[in-house]
């Protein structure tokens, strides 16, 4: 599913360079429920970044699905995002005025899919998360938990190779935290790759395999049984 090879992240600032990440070398297959934990500064935001085609390496290689990505231009890049990952982030970013399902259909009008089929696949998208009764509500008529299920099923329906989840639990209670992780790991048990990315080890925790970054660089690379 991805591949990085020697992978490095230097920013610099004035005469200052940060080494953010130091030659990462990943392999994430498809299938996998991958967490990558961290303390603040190891590097995370930075790797998500790469991994999801918000930014370009400083060095070496990252194919995605079949693509060379770390060489495209940012148009190109944008591309790629929208075709290949499915984002989930802390912050749930609904749209307020729109129901769960129409917020779930709005990047499938981006793509110009046509109206039946979207609704075809909102529905299916918000099955998969438990929401089917509750397609017509708003965001302010749901839990924090409920919210972040409608974000993952906006993330599932345009049918991404890679699901990415930035700190998903992080604005939730640990009840609706632990409710958002076991329908991460139902999608993954129905065969959607999921790249988890978080400070919290508990929470990585309930991924299927741990990698560990520290200043920079994988410091361990874990299976769970
Ligand atoms: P984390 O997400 O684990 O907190 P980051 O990837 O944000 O870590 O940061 C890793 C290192 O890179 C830190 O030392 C941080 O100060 C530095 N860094 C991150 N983003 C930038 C940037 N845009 N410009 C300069 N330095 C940065
Ligand atoms: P943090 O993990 O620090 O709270 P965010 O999760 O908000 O940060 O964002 C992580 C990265 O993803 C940032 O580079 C941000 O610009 C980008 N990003 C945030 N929201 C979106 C979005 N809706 N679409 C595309 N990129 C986003």
């Amino acid at each position: 599913m991805l591949n990085m090879s020697n992978i490095s992240k230097i920013y610099k600032t004035g005469a200052i360079e940060v080494i953010a990440l130091n030659k990462i070398n990943l392999t994430v297959e498809e299938g996998e429920f991958v967490a990558i934990v961290g303390p603040s500064g190891s590097g995370k935001s930075t790797l998500m970044n790469l991994i999801g085609c918000l930014d370009t390496p400083t060095q070496g290689e990252y194919w995605l699905d079949g693509h060379k990505v770390s060489k495209l231009s940012d148009d190109e890049l944008a591309d790629i995002r929208n075709l290949k990952i499915g984002f989930i982030f802390q912050g749930f970013n609904l749209l307020h005025k729109l129901s769960a399902v129409e917020n779930v259909e709005l990047p499938l009008i981006y793509r110009g899919m046509n109206a039946k089929e979207r609704q075809e696949r909102a529905l299916r998208a918000l099955t998969k998360v438990g929401l089917e009764n509750r397609l017509h509500h708003k965001p302010s008529e749901l839990s924090g938990g409920q919210q972040q299920r409608v974000a993952i099923a906006r993330a599932l329906a345009g049918d991404p190779p890679l699901i990415l989840a930035d700190e998903p639990t992080g604005n939730l209670d640990s009840v609706s935290g632990k409710e958002v992780l076991a329908s991460l790991r139902e999608l993954n048990q129905q065969g959607h790759t999921i790249v988890l990315i978080t400070h919290d080890t508990q929470v990585a925790e309930k991924a299927r395999r741990i990698i560990r970054i520290q200043d920079g660089s994988i410091v361990s690379d874990e299976r769970m049984g």
